[in-house]
């Protein structure tokens, strides 16, 4: 099966697509071959400005839509989701370099965020009553906020935009999705499922470009409510300085250096198994990576011995091949970045282990699964997101020693605890500053639970009902039911 896509993508505004307002364009890049694959209307302040209009429009509608009207669109989507299917999976390879295998399973996940968001709000958009007596009520209610600023990265963009549009759109929210610039396929994909499950025009726009023009012009509009974000640390923190004066709501899910802490006491095999797909899959192009190891002293050798035999046969190749394990990373210039790192890492003084990209592959940006051996916690690579298929090891003894590093870093999104010890897989999981942590598992994941990450990883939860708290505003009503003594003002002086 071929995918379909456009020569140019269009931005997708009031329900047409549509050429950007100046006419320029950009070039989208196969990351296998380095090849050009389509053009991109490249989006800038003036077409944001449309699209917030458009969808300050739509809000007055589907803002009103009876909640059970807005279900039927969202499960629209997600049964268009689910025939094109293979055809999603393949546009997201094709234009990130991640293999085939794994895309499917992951753009698997986005209809199911459209059917999970569906039933949440026909479970949650009623209010409470508080201190209801005969004299009064008091009751709240749960209200969309109004036009949703959604920005998202090129890692996974399809699962990832889906995360923050089914929530958006099912609380009553109209949309401005701002998708990456190097992974546009999938973005338009899901304009052209919108637009053919009919919702009402302005309800969903998207605007292609980059992030300085386009980006910055949506955070800040000031018909812009909130703004749900998530790429680097340091262009959320940019972001919320923009949006500072406004006093806009953020939530910001950002980057990673996570622990994964392998205990002497641990069961090695399934604990390698975890290691070696946390960091290497999706070409370690994850938030949630384990990129770094924490090993026991004990079991050192033995097991950066088996990493090794694992890193030797992890088939690396065309990312639309149903074997490949690793594919090329998205674009050259992070390719550059990560090819950076290793040197950093050479002139620290870690040993770096990892094959030759084969002659074949020398087109793509292939950086081979690495392993730097010899790392210390204060080395860059211990402290930097590297966002590649690189895993630095560090060892250590005890468990005060291990907590005490797995801390030291910035980050705090997610981290891993292999140990058979129950107690002690406990106390780590409940030490260890992150966000989310798994013990004995692996990003074992559940619409229901919230993520997210602590320290410079991010600000607020998405999933479950904490997406939900996001994307409504909270009102209170106070009714009197009797004729209950009011204050009098004004009426004391004589005349
Ligand atoms: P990025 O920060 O470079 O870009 C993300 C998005 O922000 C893009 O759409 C970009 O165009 C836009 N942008 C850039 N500058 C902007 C500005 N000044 N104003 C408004 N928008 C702007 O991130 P990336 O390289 O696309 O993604 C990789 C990063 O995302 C990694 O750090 C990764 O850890 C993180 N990430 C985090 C999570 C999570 O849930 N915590 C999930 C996936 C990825």
């Amino acid at each position: 099966m071929k995918p379909a896509f456009p020569e140019q993508i269009a931005l997708y505004i009031n329900g047409e697509f549509v050429s950007s307002a100046n006419g320029e364009s950009f070039t989208n890049i196969n990351p296998f071959t380095n090849e050009t694959i389509n053009t991109v209307s490249e989006g800038t302040q003036e077409d944001i400005s449309r699209a917030v209009a458009a969808a300050k429009q739509a809000f007055k509608i589907w803002g009103k839509m009876k909640v059970e009207q807005r279900m039927k669109h969202l499960y629209k989507i997600a049964e268009l989701i689910d025939r094109d299917i293979k055809e999603i999976a393949l546009l997201e390879s094709l234009d990130t370099g991640l293999p085939i295998a794994q895309t499917k399973k992951m753009v698997g996940r986005a209809a199911d965020n459209f059917r999970f968001y569906a039933e949440m709000v026909k479970n949650r958009m009623v209010g409470e009553a508080y201190c209801v007596d005969d004299e009064f009520m008091n009751y709240t209610v749960h209200k969309p906020v109004g036009v949703a600023g959604l920005i998202t990265p090129w890692n996974a963009p399809f699962m990832l935009e889906t995360w923050k549009v089914a929530p958006a759109l099912a609380t009553g929210n109209t949309v401005v999705l701002k998708p990456a610039e190097w992974s546009p396929l999938t973005a338009n994909k899901l304009a052209e499922i919108v637009h053919e499950a009919g919702l009402p025009e302005g309800v969903f726009n998207v605007v292609h470009g980059f992030g300085e023009t386009a980006g910055a012009a949506l955070v800040a509009h000031p018909d812009v409510q909130l703004i749900s974000f998530t790429g680097e640390t340091k262009t959320g923190s940019e972001i919320m300085k923009n949006g500072a004066d406004a006093l806009k709501r953020f939530s910001m899910e950002l980057g990673g250096k996570s622990p994964i802490i392998v205990f002497e006491d641990c069961d090695i095999e399934r604990a390698l198994d975890a290691c070696v797909w946390g960091i290497f899959s999706f070409n370690g192009e994850r938030c949630t990576a384990n990129s770094r190891l924490f090993v026991q002293n004990s079991i050192q050798d033995e097991f950066v011995a088996r990493l090794k035999e694992r890193v030797d046969n992890i088939i690396v190749g065309d990312p639309a091949h149903e074997d490949t394990e690793v594919g090329p990373l998205i674009h050259t210039e992070h390719y550059e970045n990560v090819k950076r790192y290793l040197e950093i890492a050479k002139r620290e003084g870690a040993e770096i282990y990892g094959a030759d990209v084969p002659a074949n592959l020398s087109k793509g940006n292939f950086v081979p699964p690495t392993l730097l051996l010899g790392v210390t916690n204060d080395m860059t690579v211990a402290q930097e997101e590297i966002f590649g298929p690189v895993l630095s090891v560090i060892s250590f003894s005890s468990e005060e020693e291990v907590i005490e590093m797995a801390n030291d870093v910035k980050y705090g999104l997610a981290g891993y605890v292999w140990t058979n010890d129950m107690k002690k897989g406990h106390r780590v999981a409940g030490a260890v500053e992150a966000g989310m942590l798994w013990v004995n598992s692996q990003n074992v994941r559940d619409l229901r639970i919230p993520f997210g990450g602590s320290k410079s990883s991010g600000i607020g939860r998405e999933g479950g009902h904490y997406a939900f708290e996001f994307y409504t505003e909270l009102k209170v009503i106070h009714v009197a039911l009797g004729d209950h003594h009011i204050q009098q003002f004004g009426k004391k002086r004589k005349t």
